[in-house]
């Protein structure tokens, strides 16, 4: 019998380990950054080309290589972190599996220059595919440049499952960010195809999330300190008010390391209990540093997750430390998230502003966010209301709609039902659900649901076609946002500029609206570009064409009337007219039922007729 096993040869060992340690360009710029650190850098220079698919390099200040070293680095477990099984439970650096350069070395053209603080002279080795082509010596700084060239140049297979540059970028700005966090005395600076994106100087903790996440940060942040016997907790969480309504700036650090872990995240989230509106999400920065035996080292090197062993006094220390936190600040429980944004503003100055109505085709009486602010604004502040008006607000809901039917709604013949249908009268219920008698039977319409189709059918339309219709504000609004949100913001503009969103400036940390569309309040449109940027970055749109979609969606999501607002019958009929008229009516942009109907026969049968 013939023998047949062999040990592969080692490129090949490289390439498929590659596969596991790089999975985009991303995870090189992570691997990179970490040997930086562990080589006691002080100051890190990152550039990248083409979202990382042409170029990566990364330039330290640290401690450099020995001529050996510089070549040694690139074998497969070879590593200066770790000597012995023991190490592996006090780890104190971020690598130690001795792999990341050989992986990086075997799928790509790296240049590597290094020199100890000692020498004259320093290293210079080129290696592609894992061989080397070249080394000589070479003058050059103190410290280490790698740059890797050409990711993924011999796997085409991976090369061309890389996604969209912007998708790419995103990844790579989320790696650089968790790092950057956490080392805020290094100085580090990122440079995008020569543009720069990041330079943070040595710093505090808190200038640091200030200078990567946006000066407006800076007022948000509740500091957070506890040192106990199994962990020491430090950092910052958002103030409940500036709560967002994405889980965006969520940073758990352990010993140094992001990670995700659902169960602390949990804790922290639970400790804002009864400060947070439903749906929304606190941002926090918490590092925990614990002993290092205490958890579970064999951290692969893409993935977050990481095991404790006392998960359970972790979670009450977080919890109680961030609840008692939050109390020191004299964080009132009583915020009122849904507060009537109408009332930030003037009255007249707000009427001076809505000098442009919005384009509506089938009702132009319709408006909900008209409806709504009349609704609220009247009671409160026009002392000379009749009586009547007074106590019809303390009426029964169903009984106000009652009245107006018998006054006020005719029968519509929809040609859109086909004629099979007809609307007779419509009924809210519950200020959630507009029902409707048709022909066939009855149906139940969810009002947010189908508003947020229409809404989404008309701003993918104004969005598209590019007529929509703009406000102007007669005081420029000054919004701060994080660089990367600015960066983002620049790359949709000219999308939300066709919503009716018109800028008079983008800069640095702020952007300056000037117009906003008819359909949104001022008071909404920090809210509204928050929310749409998380979308934008959570969805991660693979085309130009999927961006103006996920904006549509997301501007339809926040827009769109809610549940528990009261509609008028011309409302209500309004939106089952519109509804109607989409495209597709029956779902909404997020793919939920916007109506159900039952038939007269189903009805019947219940009454066993
Ligand atoms: P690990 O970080 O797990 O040890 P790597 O493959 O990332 O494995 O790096 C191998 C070795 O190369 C490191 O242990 C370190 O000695 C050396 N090295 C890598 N990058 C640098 C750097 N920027 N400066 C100095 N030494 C470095
Ligand atoms: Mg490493």
């Amino acid at each position: 019998m013939t023998d047949i096993i062999q040990l592969l040869p080692d490129h090949v060992a490289n390439q498929i380990a590659a596969g596991e340690v790089v999975q985009r360009p991303a995870s090189v710029v992570k691997e990179l950054l970490e040997n930086a650190i562990d080589a006691g850098a002080t100051s890190i220079k990152l550039l990248i080309k083409d979202a990382g698919k042409s170029l990566i390099q990364v330039i330290d200040n640290g401690k450099g290589m020995s001529e050996t070293d510089a070549r040694f680095c690139f074998e497969r477990h070879a590593t200066s972190k770790i000597r012995t099984a023991e190490d592996l439970f006090n780890l104190q650096t971020k690598g130690f599996r001795g792999e990341a350069l050989a992986s990086i070395a075997a799928i790509a053209h790296v240049e590597l220059k290094t020199k100890q603080a000692l020498q004259e002279l320093g290293t210079h080795i080129k290696i592609e595919g894992s061989s080397i082509v070249s080394q000589d010596l070479i003058t050059t700084p103190k410290g280490t440049s790698i740059a890797v060239k050409n990711l993924f140049y011999n796997i085409p297979a991976r090369r061309n499952f890389l996604k969209s540059n912007q998708v790419e970028t995103r990844h790579i700005i989320d790696e650089f960010q968790r790092v950057a966090l956490v080392h805020s005395t290094i100085e580090f600076s990122m440079y995008h195809n020569d543009n720069e994106v990041y330079r943070l100087n040595s710093c505090n903790l808190r200038q640091r999330i200030v200078s990567i996440l946006g000066k407006k940060t800076n007022e948000k942040l509740v500091p957070i300190n506890e040192k106990t016997d199994v962990l020491t907790l430090s950092g910052f969480v958002s103030k409940p008010e500036f709560s967002k309504k994405k889980r965006g700036e969520q940073f758990f650090f352990v010993n140094d390391r992001f990670i995700k872990n659902s169960y602390l995240h949990h804790a922290l989230v639970s400790a804002f209990d009864g400060l947070l509106a439903g749906g929304y999400h606190p941002s926090y920065f918490l590092y925990l540093t614990v002993p290092p035996s205490t958890i579970d080292i064999n951290i692969h090197p893409t993935k977050t997750e990481i095991k404790f062993d006392n998960e359970k006094i972790l979670y009450a220390i977080i919890r109680s430390t961030v609840k008692h936190s939050l109390g020191q600040y004299n964080i009132t429980p009583a915020l009122d998230f849904n507060r009537d944004s109408t009332l930030d503003v003037p009255y007249d100055y707000k009427d001076v502003k809505s000098s442009k109505e919005p384009k509506i085709t089938i009702n132009p009486n319709f408006n909900p966010f008209k409806a709504e602010t009349q609704k609220t604004i009247q009671f409160p502040f026009k002392r000379d209301s009749k009586p009547q008006e007074w106590e019809s607000l303390y009426t029964d809901i169903e009984a106000i709609d009652v009245k107006n039917i018998e006054v006020e709604s005719e029968i519509i013949n929809n040609q859109l039902f086909e004629n099979e249908i007809s609307i007779a009268k419509t009924h809210q219920v519950h200020r959630k659900y507009i029902v409707s008698t048709i022909k066939s039977g009855i149906i139940f319409i969810n009002q947010n649901l189908a508003h947020q189709r229409i809404l989404y059918e008309e701003y993918l339309e104004s969005i598209t076609v590019k007529e929509a219709m703009s406000q102007q504000l007669l005081f420029p609004l000054e919004i701060g946002f994080s660089k990367d949100d600015i960066q983002l913001i620049k790359e949709i503009q000219l999308d939300l500029e066709s919503t009716g969103f018109l800028f008079d400036k983008i800069e640095k940390e702020t952007i300056v609206v000037k117009g906003i569309p008819t359909t949104i309040s001022e008071s909404q449109v920090t809210i509204i570009i928050e929310q749409l940027l998380d979308d934008i970055k959570h969805e991660i749109p693979e085309t130009s064409f999927s961006q103006l979609d996920v904006m549509a969606k997301s501007l339809a999501k926040s827009l769109a009337i809610k549940s528990g607002s009261k509609l008028t019958i011309k409302e209500q009929e309004s939106i089952v007219e519109q509804l109607f008229l989409c495209k597709e009516p029956n779902h909404s942009p997020f793919g939920k039922p916007t109506f159900i109907s039952m038939e007269l026969e189903e009805i019947d049968k219940k009454f066993g007729i």
